[in-house]
């Protein structure tokens, strides 16, 4: 929390649910600085870099006016994994809906369902780079997409501006909480969890033969947009991860049951 004043449930000043605000590998400075203007305007104080080209930056200070606490904190990260580090839910914005297979909202019903997830620990929402958006390896990371649906002849929205337009959903989300959706009782599976979740599954699919590595397809890409439908919690997790331990043609059980038939 930023302001040593602040007092969440009396004031409405910053939002009391761990929600990261993630710049992913930004060009611009400036932007970095209007995102955290946006942020704090609307009482958001998460503000995490990962690779940024030039930061920190007078440009960035100037643009932040006086948000420029919120630069001060800024976590800075090389990776993706590092910024996502116990991540619930993981929502990328991106300016083009790049396939319908993958579980999208709009801005309003976004916001409503990260505060949701904060519940059960830290959330993320992702802006991608100025010139192309967020990478497609970055897009796998997430598990809902999020699009703010503008003019569709011109649809994208300088960075600060996309920053601003979703702070300001999550603090409606906020101020109107009767309308947040309840989450579960088990928390979601953490993003690094789910990251071991696909490794594994990619690697049993290969040992028996179902996946070739040396022409893989869109197989994983398509899992990963199935299991982000799903949303599995810890629990379920775990029951997928033992099932893919009972099943690995070259794994630990299958050995002893060849050993003792
Ligand atoms: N050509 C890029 C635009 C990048 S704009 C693309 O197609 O995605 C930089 C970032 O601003 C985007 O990665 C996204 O995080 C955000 N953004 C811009 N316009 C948006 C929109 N209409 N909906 C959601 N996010 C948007």
């Amino acid at each position: 929390m930023i302001s040593e004043t602040s007092n969440p449930a009396e004031t409405r000043d910053w939002l009391p649910w761990p929600v990261r605000i993630v710049l992913v590998r930004t060009t611009h400075p400036g932007n970095i600085g209007a995102a955290a203007r946006a942020m704090k305007t609307m009482g958001l104080s998460e503000l995490v870099l990962v690779s940024p080209r030039e930061f920190p930056h007078e440009e960035a200070t100037a643009r932040a006016s006086g948000a420029d606490d919120l630069l001060a904190a800024a976590q800075r990260y090389e990776t993706l994994d590092e910024a996502l580090a116990g991540c619930r839910l993981v929502m990328g914005t991106s300016a083009r809906l790049r396939s319908v297979a993958w579980p999208q909202l709009e801005p309003r019903e976004a916001a409503a369902t990260l505060l949701a997830s904060a519940g059960a620990g830290p959330v993320a929402l992702l802006f991608g780079t100025e010139k192309s958006g967020l990478s497609n390896e970055e897009l796998d990371r997430c598990q809902v997409l999020v699009n703010i649906p503008a003019n569709p002849a011109y649809s994208s929205l300088n960075l600060g501006m996309a920053v601003q337009l979703l702070a300001y959903e999550l603090r409606l989300a906020w101020l109107g909480e009767a309308r947040v959706p309840v989450e579960r009782d088990v928390a979601p599976a953490r993003a690094e969890d789910l990251e071991r979740f696909y490794t594994h599954l990619q690697q049993v699919l290969i040992n028996s033969d179902f996946l070739d590595p040396s022409n893989p397809r869109q197989l994983m890409r398509r899992l990963r947009r199935l299991y982000a439908r799903a949303r599995p919690d810890e629990q379920e997790l775990n029951i997928l991860r033992g099932i893919l331990s009972a099943v690995d043609p070259a794994g630990e059980a299958a050995r002893r049951r060849r050993q003792d038939p």
